[in-house]
């Protein structure tokens, strides 16, 4: 039995069965919570199908309306919501706090938004108008190192556009998008908003389902290509958020003592569980030592705990496997290049690895070529800073990408031919709603965020009227 419950068709349901969710700072048993069956599954998306025409026939301010109401009641639980993410998720209660605050932030960016009509001529012999329609049901498919706030990336733009939504949350962080549901249950017509959990066996039929129009999801690109393969059938809209492997490039005119703090929370946030997070750090060979050292210091300092204990900066991986897989990329740093900070797993329940410094590494080592997702940062000296932004270039991903310098012309050049989605200077891991969000090559299609990732909720369809 569980206290939590999935919603269908508005009404919040006990899964067919149920499984185990395990906090990942103390390894032990966190809640038992539904497992949704394939005919839950079904009947969600029906209920969405259900559910759609008469949610796009309401007025924009209405579906806005419904929109602020729901960010009002998450806000008024934020502590509630960040506590639980915390015990499902791992990161500090801090992080946790500024997650949810996202969250709310961005639902009511997207209760400003809409789609309007476009007059793109006006005679004297036609009149030509773009019109953006709802797709229909979306299916928003997501991973387990942001539950809250990559919802908040989906929900609220699918909504405010017309569509209807059946939300899929990861297996091991399913607890806030329950909570959530509890939520969209009051504010919502039954229907419009569906969520439903599952032991990692769902993501495939929805991708796949007939009934579905459109799916935005989030996670890795291997998982991503059978989205793809399985959304081919049906011709869906797809929007893929995939893996990166950001590089950040480091000048020698920058001070190692003032960017060292930046560069490290840009690496290490979430346990560096960040697809935006800085995993390869390209750095000038001037600067190379000091650099190298700095960053070391504040890995040895880092606090490493329990996201609730006080001062804790860095909590657990957020599951065993990815636990393992972490393990794995140590054993590499330590066969690749000199570690000078960290190194290891740490002897004690839960997954906690140590912050981990390695230098003298360089392309073509594992532990700089693949996505770590962990609290790794390999750093690789360079000389010419147009070889160093063609070995950046080199990477199949292309999320994000940085240039760090005094001389912010320059940077900004070099920033500008990363072959990236979303390039920085002198910062990196900056986004908000208003601001597309997505990533180049095999790190993603189309976008989200913005104007730009609102309009890949709906059809572009062109009225075009003899006058
Ligand atoms: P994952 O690909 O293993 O899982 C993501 C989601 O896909 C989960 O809900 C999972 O249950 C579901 N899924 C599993 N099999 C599926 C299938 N066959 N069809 C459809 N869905 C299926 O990813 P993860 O391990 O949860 O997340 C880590 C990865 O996500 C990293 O690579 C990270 O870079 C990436 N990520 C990308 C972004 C971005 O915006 N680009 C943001 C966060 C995370």
């Amino acid at each position: 039995m569980s206290d939590y419950r999935m919603l269908i068709g508005g009404a919040l349901v006990a899964g067919d069965t149920v499984m185990d969710v395990i906090n990942p700072a103390t390894d032990k048993l966190l809640a038992v919570c539904p497992r949704g069956s394939a005919e839950q599954l079904d009947a969600a998306v029906a209920a969405a199908k259900q559910a759609q025409s008469g949610w796009a026939a309401r007025s924009l301010g209405e579906r806005q309306k419904a929109l602020m109401r729901l960010a009002d009641s998450l806000e008024s639980r934020s502590e509630d919501f960040a506590r639980l993410l915390t015990l499902e998720q791992g990161k500090p209660l801090t992080e946790a706090t500024a997650e949810v605050a996202y969250a709310g932030a961005f639902i009511r960016h997207f209760a400003t938004q809409g789609a309007r009509v476009e007059v793109l001529e006006d005679g004297p012999d036609r009149r030509v108008e773009i019109h953006r329609k709802p797709l229909g049901v979306v299916g928003a498919i997501i991973p387990w190192n942001f539950p809250l706030l990559l919802i908040a990336f989906k929900l609220p733009p699918a909504l405010v556009t017309g569509n209807t939504v059946v939300v899929k949350p990861s297996p091991t962080t399913p607890l806030t998008a329950l909570m959530l549901g509890e939520l969209c249950a009051e504010v919502f017509p039954p229907g419009v908003v569906n969520i439903v959990t599952d032991a990692n066996d769902l993501g495939g039929r929805l991708s796949a389902h007939p009934d579905v129009a459109k799916i935005s999801f989030t996670g890795s690109t291997a998982t991503g290509r059978k989205v793809m393969q399985a959304a081919a059938e049906t011709i869906k809209r797809i929007t893929l958020e995939l893996g990166g492997n950001d590089a950040a490039i480091v000048l020698p005119d920058v001070d190692p003592a003032s960017v060292a703090p930046a560069l490290f929370s840009g690496a290490f946030m979430n346990a560096g569980q960040v697809c935006l997070a800085i995993k390869r750090l390209y750095v000038h060979q001037d600067i190379y030592d000091e650099l190298c050292d700095r960053l070391a210091a504040l890995a040895i300092d880092a606090v490493v705990d329990d996201g609730f204990m006080q001062g804790a900066q860095i909590g657990p991986l957020q599951n065993r496997m990815q636990f393992e897989k972490v393990k794995g990329f140590l054993a590499d740093a330590h066969a690749a290049g000199k570690v000078i900070a960290g190194g290891k797993a740490i002897d004690r329940p839960g997954y906690f690895i140590e912050p981990t410094i390695v230098r003298d590494v360089t392309d073509g080592d594992r532990i700089v070529d693949i996505e770590q997702f962990g609290p790794i940062l390999p750093i690789i000296k360079f000389s010419d800073p147009e070889d160093a932004l063609a070995r950046a270039n080199a990477s199949p991903l292309g999320l994000g990408g940085s240039v760090w310098s005094k001389d912010v012309r320059r940077a900004t050049d070099l920033a500008g031919r990363m072959d990236v989605g979303m390039a920085w200077v002198n910062k990196h891991l900056d986004f908000g709603p208003g601001i597309p969000f997505g990533g180049a090559k095999q790190s993603g299609i189309g976008m989200e965020l913005g104007d730009a990732g609102l309009a890949e909720f709906t059809q572009l369809s062109v009225l075009n009227i003899a006058l």
